[in-house]
């Protein structure tokens, strides 16, 4: 049995595999599909190309979504002015602790007694910079200058960058100390309008995790505790990960007159009075690669849903005798010719590759499982005859094989990737629905943590601040958020408190 079992497990790509331990086996599913490394620069990391082209379809694909909004891209300056970040005082406080600050703008070389150098930083700033953790303030100080009359508004921007933010327990991905995100920040004439962006967006990012990455969120607000620095109200959409645990996949932020109000930005308004703005903040970031990584794959690595695969589809041309080969070269290539020219995919042209390097067939294809991508094609002589090609997915077993006919395959390939797509979309959702438990008693709640992989509870909640971190500290745990689908009308007494409240948390741990 022993033996057996051993047997069994090495047969996944992937050691350790999820069940396992789930974190090592995630860092490992990363380096088996070249996607990206730990760099020596405390907290960061190295996004290699397979990792990067990730991104790089993710960031198309939420650009059109954005400027179909409304919304225009602008960049600002990657260094804060100090005083800046002091205005808000609820931002800065909620910052502070993960600041990386520049205070010199310049090195002095010392040649020491071995003939090397070292370089001492001088020239001391009167003004420190902070490396820009978020843009809300520098972006404020730009819109107080730009807007003067309601005819301004609303103003609609967004910028691509990177952020900094001295994070003590990084892992890759999901939580660097720099990363890659998208932050809109607009401002609105009416508290309304305010309201309705920070909706939109966050309907807009619910939809895109569902049907870009085949993640399905849970949508809600956070609790005051788990508030944006220096928001009213922070809207989130929360992924369950294989191992259970929680990702805030995005969020989306009404800022009300805070930071309107410490940075002036006012305009003159409809009846000729002066009046501040509305604002808002919104981002998600690589931690959107982490939660895909994390929702998909297996222990055979990576899995990825086709919309933001960098290759679709691998074309692995199979040549045991020379005398075929060019033929079966050839016959490769003109099928991937014939796909990228007449067919397309989420409204975007076919990406295939055609592997015909000179290596082992079994290395090859393992590779582009590791890899993740969705539909891997083989050709060898027998099918070059009969006119088919061995279609393999990555949602299925990594044996199992189809040999269907090559011009079925390219009628029907844009239905193949959307299911693929669902497929893994419907894994993930009944992963969730199956591990949110609705809880209305403490004793069960209490002991519902003590499992190794707990999911999520889902229980009647009007306790205060205090007392959701007592809990959240005693369980280690979060609210997750105040789902907004699951509120319940009728009120039920609370967890802890037991006054009946119509509204609804959801706990977990997360990442
Ligand atoms: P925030 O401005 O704090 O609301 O952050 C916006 C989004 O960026 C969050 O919802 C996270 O998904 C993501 N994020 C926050 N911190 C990190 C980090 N250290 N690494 C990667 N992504 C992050």
């Amino acid at each position: 049995m022993a033996k057996q079992q051993q047997k069994k497990k090495q047969q996944t790509a992937i050691q350790p595999t999820r069940s396992d331990d789930f974190p090592e086996w995630y860092q490992q599913v990363i380096r088996a599909a070249d996607m990206a490394e730990n760099s020596e620069t405390r907290g960061c990391m190295v996004i290699k190309p397979w990792g990067y082209g990730i991104w790089e379809l993710i960031q198309q694909q939420l650009d059109v979504r954005f400027k179909e909004t409304g919304h225009q891209n602008a960049y600002f300056p990657l260094l804060i002015p100090l005083s800046y970040l002091e205005k808000e005082a609820g931002h800065a406080e909620g910052f502070a602790t993960e600041c990386a600050v520049v205070t010199h703008h310049r090195l002095e070389t010392e040649k020491q007694d071995d003939g090397s150098v070292k370089m001492v930083p001088t020239g001391k700033l009167t003004e420190p910079y902070v490396i820009r953790p978020t843009s809300e303030t520098i972006i404020g100080s730009a819109f107080s200058r730009w807007i003067e009359s309601y005819r301004d508004l609303p103003l609609l921007v967004n910028q691509w960058a990177n952020v900094m933010r001295w994070e003590m327990r990084p892992r890759l991905f999901l939580r660097t100390a720099e990363f890659l995100w998208q932050e809109g920040h607009t401002a609105h004439e009416t508290e309304n309008e305010a309201i309705e962006e920070t909706r939109t967006i966050h309907r807009l990012y619910e939809e895109f995790l569902r049907d870009h990455l085949a993640i399905p969120v849970i949508p809600g607000e956070k609790t005051e505790a788990e508030r944006f620095p220096g928001a009213d109200m922070t809207l989130t959409v929360e992924a369950m990960v294989q191992d259970k645990k929680a990702i805030q996949a995005g969020t989306s932020h009404y800022l009300g007159q805070n930071f309107s109000k410490a940075q002036d930005i006012s305009f003159t308004g409809r009846d000729g009075a002066t009046q501040h703005a509305y604002t808002t903040s919104w981002g998600v970031s690589t931690r959107l690669i982490g939660t895909l990584i994390m929702a998909h794959s297996d222990d055979d690595g990576l899995v990825l849903p086709p919309r933001v695969a960098p290759q679709q589809i691998i074309i692995i041309p199979v040549t045991p005798k020379e005398e075929t080969r060019e033929a079966i070269i050839d016959a490769c290539q003109a099928l991937a010719e014939v796909l990228r020219r007449e067919k397309s995919y989420g409204g975007q042209p076919l990406r295939i590759h055609v592997d015909s390097r000179d290596i082992g067939g079994g290395v090859k294809k393992w590779e582009w499982v590791k890899k993740g991508a969705p539909i891997r094609i083989e050709i060898g002589p027998r099918d070059l005859e009969s006119g088919k090609v061995c279609l393999q997915r990555r949602d299925q077993a990594p044996n199992a094989k189809e040999f269907i006919p090559k011009e079925d395959f390219i009628r029907h390939v844009e239905e193949t990737l959307a299911d693929i797509h669902n497929q893994l979309l419907q894994r993930a959702t009944e992963l969730r629905d199956n591990n949110i438990t609705t809880c209305t008693d403490l004793g069960e709640f209490t002991n519902y943590w003590d499992q190794e992989q707990p999911g999520w509870l889902l229980t009647p909640w009007n306790g205060s601040r205090e007392q959701e971190e007592e809990l959240s500290k005693k369980h280690k745990i979060t609210i997750r958020c105040l789902p907004l689908d699951l509120q319940d009308e009728d009120p039920s007494p609370c967890i802890l408190t037991g006054e009946p409240t119509p509204q609804r948390a959801i706990w977990g741990r997360s990442y």
